[in-house]
């Protein structure tokens, strides 16, 4: 099965992918993840991103629809090996309406379709207060928030003692820029979804245990019989 999470900045769409993927025995196919390691590596195509991807843009189709259909196709080999794994949980994929066209082609090459997507609603407000309130660790990387979760001591990491800052694009003007631009790129994917009738909308102003739940029940909604792990 294929499913997507959809979600703005600050959603909690990092934290409930790592849970929904080992509950539900998905691969997870993270396109910004995928992209930082690449630049990290020193990879061909982590030199030839470096620059947009520093700039906060959207890296071009054709390179991050590459990347996904090597990962399917991995995916596809280890399920032919016999590995226990059920399908792909896409975070940060699609982003553009030319990716989901190529998302449906990949997969109907293969027989397959996108089985359900889930969009993560938040209130703008409460995306604004999580990530202006978000503080980095410039060692460890950490992460803390100063309204629900500061360091003990003002501006100093608990683990490490290292300078806990604010990332360069988690000012409130950076903020508010990024969350308009999810809300130019990315709602009309979700109309698109919703249309199709695979959408499903969770409320994820809540505590991350009850986000996770509405995620897994609205995804085995859709696939009565889901290989599930011990959780
Ligand atoms: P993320 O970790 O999902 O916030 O992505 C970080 C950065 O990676 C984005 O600002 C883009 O530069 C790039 N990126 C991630 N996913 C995509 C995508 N689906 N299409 C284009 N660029 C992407």
């Amino acid at each position: 099965m294929h499913v997507i999470l959809i979600g703005p900045q600050g959603s909690g769409k990092g934290t409930q992918s790592e849970r929904i993927r080992s509950q539900l025995n998905l691969t997870s196919i993270a396109t910004g993840e995928l992209f930082r390691s690449a630049i990290k590596d020193g990879t061909e195509l982590g030199k030839q991103i470096q620059l947009i991807y520093d700039r906060g843009e959207l890296i071009p189709d054709h390179l991050t629809v590459a990347l996904v259909e090597e990962r399917i196709a991995n995916l596809a080999r280890e399920q032919e090996r016999g590995s226990p794994l059920v399908g792909a949980l896409y975070d940060g994929f699609p982003r553009t309406y030319g990716q989901a066209d190529a998302l449906d082609r990949l997969l109907a090459d293969r027989g397959e379709a996108v089985t359900s997507v889930i969009a993560i609603d938040v209130p703008r407000e409460t995306l604004m207060r999580r990530l202006a309130g978000r503080r980095v660790c410039a060692v460890c990387g950490r992460v803390y928030n100063v309204d629900f979760d500061p360091p003990t001591i003002d501006a100093v990491c608990d683990t490490c003692r290292g300078p806990v800052l604010q990332r360069a694009d988690d000012t409130q003007e950076a903020v508010g820029k990024r969350l308009d631009l999810y809300e130019l790129e990315t709602a009309p994917l979700v109309e698109r979804y919703a249309e199709e009738g695979i959408l499903t909308r969770v409320d994820g102003d809540r505590v991350i245990d009850s986000v996770t739940d509405a995620i897994v029940a609205a995804i085995q909604e859709r696939i009565p019989v889901v290989a599930t792990r011990g959780r």
